[in-house]
């Protein structure tokens, strides 16, 4: 064993220890076998300064009995002991004094949890919470209402669901609300319940139930009261149900009888466009996957130190399965390590000592094969997960490496032609395209098959029900069911829990074969915009975490066949991107980052007020099906509603190409009338569950494309007027209300407005529209354009005339 007190590394951590306490830490080289003490000295735990500079450090011990020394010694240890790679990690509060005796005493110390600049930031963030508390108790808080609404779900059991801001943000604010049993009802006759408090990134965003809560009638109104003092009361309207015509007689629905593979669900879509080629084609999308193919490995050993792989330089169809290694103990004192290779039968013949004994260790037999010119034209090796290699290796019999596949012959290993279906009776870029791509995550086995369904309703249906031959006449729809197949065929044949792609971008010391199922990009973070790369939240550059963003933005072929699609038929203006589970319905912006939870740019408040009020029609299409209503609360921005996924695909579509970028999550949560209780679904519910998640999502993607038609169609001209809302001595404030979804530029001195003159605003996340307050009489002259690009009252914002919405407001004394 290696001597950690060295003259080398002595010289080093005198150097190191003149940096402030963080840095050296931090700096400090980590040590895989620390040597034992020379002599056991009691560390001085007096302070000499307040504090004392102590930080908690991690210190690895190689054994229980290094445990007890530091126990002796009578360091201050935390309640926590984590096995790792040569011992034991033990937690240690430490003043540097102490620490540097440790360290002189042969311990390993290879870093901090925490120290003071923690602490000191902890008690800042103390104080700044007291202080809001403080001025929160001194005055009355105000309540906005953001959304107060009830709806059916399931088994037309009525759900109730509020949110509610308060202007006293610390968590000593409680709000309670009460609603009625209909109208005359008294107040609270309904019920009462306490609402929880919903903060994100360190901040409070506002007040709302955990869950939708069961009604026994619907209320009319609902008050909200606070411990603050603040009280509101609100309507309680509907949400969603809107009257849909009900299908024709003939519309067929229902063509997914199991869950299905890629291999099969790609040939499902060529087979329709065989079918159907007057109105449909299949795209080849120009970029290959890495394809269902994996390297070949093999990994010998029981203990890290002692433990090696190897990995083949062929895929495992390609030979790499036909490679085998032995490791052969010769029958002979003092022989020395080598390789031979016959074939692709790797032979490795151990060194020996005097008393033929095995003295070859990992890292011996590692080099051994990686220097052999026929072994390493077949295969690497590699130590465990970065390990030394010090362990002596045990003789194996020939061990032939695999590349774990199990998939059938049926699914194919080599890179994967990714298609897509494109709808339309007029393919040729005229019609408002839609982009409907599916399993992004290969784990989410409903969403393929929702893609799939809606490309047969689409195609069989045409012929003899007239809406859907409105929508294949005048859109140009293109339906991926599945951007990420070799996942997919991972998820279906090896490991069902498969989110990623199947790349294996990780270095030797993670690419082990116990890794395997950790391997891959999470596609939905591999996108250019707010990406981790851009120092957004919600994804890691750790290649084995599950939500990896790659080695760099768009590095996928998987990602980069969604942008060619995007910008190879700018005529797309939607796209929806199907997930699983939760039931939710989403926009942009998709991330933040996380300090001051700064979101990309939201949408303007016209463009926000469409996509509310085309959820409504798409999530009233989804509870079509069988009455489930997804939630108030799980639709909105993926931040508000999820959690921030930076780099998704949305985001891209949205922030590049202006393309409105939905998601969906399928799979609402299901309530139980027994329980009481809303219950997840998962990502591979049992069929019939996940067949009803197809069917009405497949519902919803119908509804985009009628939204789309819609939108394509859209002459109409908004109208709008100035409301003024309260009145004062002094001041005036007023808002504008437009009669559809749309955005209004306005200007107050009397100038003429144009696209670039002050835009409405909402006044917060969820709210409605922003309120102006004047303090004298001012002539308003505005126009509203709405999301399709008509302009109110026939204006040309960027022409000279002055046919522009004029109105005075005023202010004066009251009478
Ligand atoms: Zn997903």
């Amino acid at each position: 064993m290696r001597s950690s007190l060295d003259g080398r590394r002595l010289g080093r951590i005198a150097v190191v220890l003149t940096l402030p306490i963080a840095l050296s830490f931090g700096s400090f080289p980590v040590l895989a076998e620390p040597s034992p003490p020379v002599s056991e000295v009691v560390p001085d735990h007096q302070s000499s300064t307040e504090q004392n500079g102590v930080a908690l450090l991690r210190v690895i011990v190689p054994d229980e009995a290094g445990i007890d020394r530091l126990n002796s010694m009578g360091v201050d240890l935390a309640e926590y002991k984590k096995p790792v790679d040569g011992g034991f990690e033990m937690h240690a509060v430490l003043s540097p004094e102490e620490a540097q005796n440790l360290r002189d005493l042969g311990f390993n110390i290879v870093g901090k949890i925490s120290d003071q600049t923690e602490f000191t930031e902890n008690l800042i963030q103390r104080r700044s919470a007291v202080a809001a508390e403080a001025q929160a108790a001194a005055e009355v808080d105000t309540l906005t209402p953001l959304r107060a609404e009830w709806f059916t779900s399931l088994d037309d059991q009525n759900f109730l669901s509020v949110e509610v801001k308060s202007s006293a943000i610390d968590a000593a604010t409680v709000l309670t609300v009460a609603w009625d049993s209909g109208k005359g009802t008294a107040p609270d006759s309904g019920g009462t319940a306490t609402m929880s408090r919903f903060t994100d990134a360190g901040q409070y965003m506002y007040h709302r139930f955990s869950s939708p809560l069961a009604l026994t009638a619907v209320p009319t109104t609902a008050t909200i009261t606070s411990n603050r003092g603040g009280s509101v009361t609100v309507p309680v309207t509907k949400w969603l149900g809107e009257k849909r015509k009900p299908p024709k007689k003939h519309y067929v629905v229902d063509f997914v009888d199991r869950y299905m593979d890629p291999t099969e669900i790609t040939d499902r879509i060529s087979g329709l466009a065989q079918e159907f080629p007057k109105i449909s084609q299949i795209i080849d999308l120009p970029h290959k996957t890495n394809g269902y193919r994996r390297a070949a490995q093999a990994q010998f050993g029981t203990v890290a130190a002692s433990t090696f792989y190897v990995t083949s330089k062929a895929y495992g169809h390609e030979g790499g399965n036909d490679i085998s290694v032995a490791l052969v103990k010769p029958d002979a004192a003092s022989a020395a390590l080598s390789v031979s290779v016959s074939g692709k039968n790797v032979v490795v013949n151990l060194g020996t000592n005097e008393s033929s004994a095995i003295n070859s260790t990992a890292k011996a037999v590692v080099d051994a094969l990686n220097g052999n010119a026929a072994a390493s034209a077949l295969l690497t090796a590699a130590t465990y997960r970065g390990n030394a290699g010090s362990g002596l290796v045990a003789a194996a019999v020939a061990t032939k490496l695999t590349d774990n596949l199990k998939a059938p012959a049926t699914v194919s290993r080599e890179p994967f032609q990714t298609k897509a279906l494109r709808i339309g009776k007029q393919r040729d870029g005229s019609k408002v395209g839609v982009f409907l791509y599916c399993q992004e995550h290969a784990r989410e086995w409903v969403t393929p098959l929702t893609c799939v369904e809606t490309a047969e309703r689409l195609l069989r249906n045409y012929a003899r029900d007239g809406e859907t031959k409105k929508l294949v006449d005048n859109l140009d729809i293109f339906i991926m069911p599945t951007v990420n197949p070799d996942g997919g065929h991972y998820s279906v044949y090896d490991y069902n829990m498969q989110r990623k792609t199947m790349t294996n971008h990780c270095p030797v010391n993670a690419a082990d074969p116990a890794n395997r199922n950790a391997w891959g990009v999470d596609l939905n973070r591999n996108f250019s915009v707010g990406s981790v790369f851009d120092g957004y939240s919600g994804a890691s550059t750790s290649c084995t975490s599950g939500t990896y963003a790659g080695p760099a933005e768009l590095s996928e072929p998987e990602a980069r066949n969604e942008v060619w699609i995007t910008e190879q038929y700018p005529n797309i203006k939607f796209a929806m991107n199907t997930h699983s589970y939760g039931g939710y319905f989403m926009w942009a912006p998709g991330s933040y980052k996380s300090a001051g939870r700064e979101t990309l740019p939201r949408p303007d408040f016209g463009t926000e007020n469409f996509f509310w009020s085309a959820s409504n029609h798409i999530l009233s299409s989804v509870q079509s099906w069988r009455g489930n209503g997804i939630w108030p609360g799980r639709t909105g921005p993926i931040p508000d509603v999820l959690y921030s996924a930076a780099g998704n695909s949305a985001d891209e579509h949205w922030y590049n190409r202006g393309i409105i970028g939905w998601s969906f999550e399928v799979g609402a949560d299901v309530y139980n009338p027994q329980t009481k209780r809303f219950e997840a679904v998962g990502f591979q519910p049992p069929f019939a569950e996940g067949h009803e998640e197809a069917m009405e999502f497949s519902s919803g993607q119908i509804g985009i494309l009628e939204v789309a038609r819609q939108y394509a169609d859209d002459k109409k001209k908004p109208a709008s007027q100035v409301k003024v809302t309260d009145r004062s001595e002094t001041s005036a404030t007023f808002t504008f209300e437009v009669d559809e979804p749309a955005n209004v530029y306005y200007t107050l001195d009397g100038s003429r407005p144009t696209l670039n003159s002050t835009k409405l605003l909402a006044a917060g996340m969820r709210e409605g529209s922003q309120q102006i307050t004047l303090d004298k009489t001012s002539d308003i002259h505005w126009f509203a354009v709405d999301i399709a690009g008509n302009v109110e009252g026939n204006y040309k914002p960027d022409g000279n005339g002055n046919n522009y919405r004029k109105a005075k407001v005023e202010v004066r004394k009251l009478p």
